[in-house]
């Protein structure tokens, strides 16, 4: 024994409902593999979670972005509007579907892709083109925009959906963290007008298969991902019709998901409990401020905390190797897009905002089950950084 205190993790999976019953029953009925009741039930869950005419769900949450991309006929020569800060997945998918990203900055106060910003762009950088926008100087064709539900937060759905159709445009939604949230007076995530819903049920996630992801939109799109995702085979012998994928999630990712749904409204109830505190902690200190939440619509706190708006740059690694020594989780929050190897030429707006921003985020330990004597534990070691600091 060293007397160090166990780790308070960012987040883990909660695994104490029926999951373990629901996985016996795989094994039981030697349903393990890529057709079972369990992915029937969570694809109709999950529909009807959304709003959505059908859904179906794949193998993760990135494939799930690809194949949405994929399925509306996005792919070699096209490019797609991501923001820059976002996890790294969300600008592979757009590379994996064969299509390239454009990055975006951020709008200061929503840390959501900023709407002018890619207006802005389209109207300076592009002109009409067969199904989008060609950018002049590269010749590829702008196709999507591809806005991210930021930890959870939901968007503004009409000004998004409104400028994609002013230009032609598709909408996917990177709903990975999303699961629960809704746009304004309750509506779901595939009703508000956009093409396409994309979820992933990775461990971290609030809900998890595992892994895994889900795509929800309308039954024609739903249709044609499933059959590219299962290989694109034809009626029972092998028979395929183009070069499909094996992207589907099994019976036994699928049992996971099922139990998880059942206590959505627990899991979304604590983690706004774990927001609400990291919020109440942040209004004591006037450098300090929680995750932004636009006003209408529902979000849903996958990861909460809280930034630092002051002038000392040097408070933020400070902060992280204080909250590490006492045991506490806290890492760097994703290094934006166009600063990752990959992406760095890619083409990519001005990032006055994301560039000032991602380094000052703080993601605190928010599992759905954190106990109060570790919240505490946060929330001490967090006061006794920023009583000095603030
Ligand atoms: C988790 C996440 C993804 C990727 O999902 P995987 O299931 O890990 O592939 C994509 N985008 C965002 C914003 C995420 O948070």
């Amino acid at each position: 024994m060293t007397g160090k205190p166990s780790l308070v993790p960012l987040a883990i999976p909660n695994l104490l409902g029926r999951e373990a019953d629901y996985l016996q029953a795989c094994i039981s009925s030697t349903f393990v593999s890529s057709v079972g009741p369990f992915v029937t039930r969570f694809e109709d869950s999950l529909a009807r979670l959304s709003g959505a005419e059908a859904t179906t769900v794949v193998c993760s949450g990135t494939v799930a972005l690809q194949m949405a991309l994929t399925g509306l006929g996005i792919g070699a020569g096209d490019l797609v509007m991501i923001p820059s800060l976002t996890f790294i997945a969300t600008a592979n998918a757009v590379s994996h579907a064969g299509a390239a990203p454009w990055l975006v900055d951020c709008d200061a106060a929503g840390w959501t892709m900023d709407l002018d910003r890619c207006r802005h762009l389209i109207e300076t950088e592009t002109e009409p083109a067969p199904g989008g926008r060609r950018h002049r100087t590269s010749g590829q064709v702008l196709k999507a925009l591809m806005p991210v539900m930021i930890m959870g937060a939901t968007l503004d759905f009409a000004a998004t959906v409104a400028l994609a159709r002013e230009y032609g445009l598709k909408v996917v939604v990177d709903a990975a963290a999303a699961i629960g949230a809704a746009g304004p007076d309750d509506t779901p995530l595939a009703a508000t007008g956009v093409d396409a819903v994309c979820y992933s049920f990775n461990g971290n996630k609030t809900v998890t298969c595992g892994g895994g992801g889900a795509i929800a939109g309308n039954k024609g799109l739903i249709d044609r991902i499933r059959h590219l995702c299962s290989t694109a085979r034809v009626g029972r012998d092998y028979d395929h019709d183009e070069i499909g994928y094996n992207f589907r999630m099994t019976n036994v990712q699928a049992a996971l998901g099922v139990a998880q749904l059942e206590r959505l409204d627990d899991f979304l109830a604590a983690k706004l409990r774990i927001r609400n505190a990291y919020a109440d902690f942040a209004g004591g200190y006037q450098s300090l401020h929680p995750f932004p939440e636009p006003p209408t619509g529902r979000s849903v706190h996958w990861f909460s905390g809280f930034w630092y708006s002051g002038p000392d740059a040097t408070l933020p690694s400070r902060f992280r190797e204080h909250m590490q020594s006492a045991a506490i989780d806290l890492r760097p929050f994703w290094k934006p897009i166009h600063l990752q190897a990959p992406y760095r030429t890619a083409l990519a707006s001005p990032m006055p905002v994301v560039d000032d921003l991602w380094t000052r985020i703080f993601p605190l330990p928010c599992s759905t089950h954190l106990t109060d004597g570790d919240l505490d534990r946060v929330l001490t070691a967090a006061r006794e950084f920023w009583n000095v600091h603030d």
